[in-house]
């Protein structure tokens, strides 16, 4: 049994396609069934959806065999004991740092303040921070990011923006591209060589498609 760790929404959705090119169909809709384990049109493929940050911790103690994560997520976790084949170039948006639009980040950063700054993703905000020579004063948040700087409780706040609505609809504006994110392949390293046969092919139809959305030419 090949067990993949997925999370609802857009990592599901778009996963989906990948799946299909490797012959494999998800048997049941996580948005309206109940299951936490769905079938596939493989009898020895299943699908478990979890929270999209406890995708790797399930690959890593191989409670799933494979999973697709962000880079955010891979990043946080840390990555250990993960063997990280693909960019699967799904779930695509960026890790930035955004503030009010009445904040003078620049003259901040400048005159070398300490700064207060709301994240979910605290590895990656102070390697950032760290590596501008900035000081930071770290909060961890487990959403709704964009509260923060509105209530006080934060400067600045790093977050993942795709279309930057969310940030514009709060008066916020991006300040600074941390870095672009899409969710990768993560297996189980002890899977791949007790499982090469089920998981290799599985690997490489998805291998296959990520290319060829990239070159769509024949
Ligand atoms: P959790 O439910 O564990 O708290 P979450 O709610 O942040 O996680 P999602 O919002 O489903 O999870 O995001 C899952 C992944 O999708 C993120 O880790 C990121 O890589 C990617 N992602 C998040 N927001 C966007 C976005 N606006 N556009 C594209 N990809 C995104
Ligand atoms: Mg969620």
């Amino acid at each position: 049994m090949i067990t993949l760790a997925l999370s609802k929404g857009r990592i599901f959705d778009e996963t989906l396609p990948l799946l299909a090119a490797a012959g494999i169909q998800v048997l049941e809709d996580p948005e309206t069934s109940r299951k936490l384990i769905l079938p596939t049109s493989h009898a020895d493929v299943r699908v478990v959806l979890v929270r999209a940050s406890d995708v790797p911790t399930y690959v890593e103690y191989g409670g799933a065999d494979l999973g697709v994560t962000g880079k955010d997520t891979l990043i946080e976790h840390g990555g250990q004991g993960l063997y990280q084949p693909l960019d699967l170039k799904i779930a695509q948006c960026r890790m930035s740092v955004a503030v009010p639009a009445h904040f003078d980040y620049a003259s901040a950063v400048r005159q070398g303040s300490r700064l207060r700054v709301a994240t979910k993703y605290t590895a990656i905000a102070r390697e950032f921070f760290a590596g501008k020579g900035v000081h930071v004063d770290l909060i961890k948040l487990y959403g709704s990011m964009e509260l923060a700087p509105l209530t006080g409780l934060a400067d600045a706040i790093v977050d993942l923006v795709s279309t930057g609505k969310t940030l514009q609809a709060n008066q916020l504006v991006e300040v600074e591209h941390i870095m672009d994110i899409s969710s990768r392949l993560v297996v189980n390293q002890a899977a791949l060589k007790l499982k090469q046969a089920s998981i290799r092919p599985i690997i490489d139809a998805f291998a296959q498609a990520i290319a060829k959305t990239a070159d769509p030419t024949p």
